[in-house]
């Protein structure tokens, strides 16, 4: 991407103040996803949107790298990533929060700033690839302090695959919330704030 388009993607960000607590900037991608007329005439960019310019940007990177599954998080994630697993013609996966998917799961705990949440997925997610482990790319539409992203890591470990790359569209980079996941994993943000 080159520095106009990740202006374009980042001016096509809304950003709602104290949502959806006091404090928090809420990074709302559904302008984005609609390139909403008011953020994007900041700069001429022809016919592109910002949805699709983004989406061909992840086709790019990732039709060379042998992708057996996409796993997105709920719930943006799936956006993402759904959009990308049809173009690169791969699996998609969801990975949800307690009680949503029907078969049998299992589960990651994580910490909040109070308390824990939990991200799961079905056990039975990568079976479809039987003669080598399964390499999945895991997305999102946001990364903040990290929490969720490396539950689920640490998910589709447990799940016997491996999570070749974190993608995340927007990276909070003053949370440094990536630092954990790079342990084990690497990670590509498209847009840096
Ligand atoms: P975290 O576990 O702290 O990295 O939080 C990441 C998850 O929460 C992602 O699924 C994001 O969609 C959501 N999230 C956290 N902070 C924000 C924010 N400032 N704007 C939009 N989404 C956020």
């Amino acid at each position: 991407l080159s520095e106009a388009d990740k202006i374009y993607l980042l001016n096509s960000v809304r950003e709602i103040e104290d949502f959806p607590k006091p404090g928090i900037k809420f990074k709302d991608i559904t302008t984005l996803l609609g390139d909403a007329k008011a953020f994007t005439l900041l700069i001429d960019h022809g016919d592109a949107k910002a949805f699709t310019l983004l989406i061909d940007h992840l086709v790019d990177r990732y039709s060379t790298m042998k992708i057996d599954y996409i796993a997105g998080i709920e719930s943006r994630g799936f956006i993402f990533g759904a959009a990308l697993a049809a173009r690169l013609k791969t699996r998609f996966v969801p990975i949800r929060k307690p009680g949503k998917l029907p078969y049998t799961t299992i589960s990651e705990k994580y910490s909040l700033e109070y308390g824990v949440d939990e991200v799961c997925i079905h056990i039975d997610a990568f079976s479809a690839i039987t003669t080598s482990k399964p390499r999945v790319l895991l997305i999102d539409d946001l990364i903040a302090t990290g929490g969720t992203a490396t539950a689920a890591v640490n998910l589709i470990n447990k799940a016997g695959a491996e999570c070749v790359e974190a993608c995340f569209v927007i990276n909070l980079t003053f949370l440094q919330g990536d630092l954990d996941i790079k342990k084990t994993t690497s990670v590509y943000s498209v847009l840096e704030v």
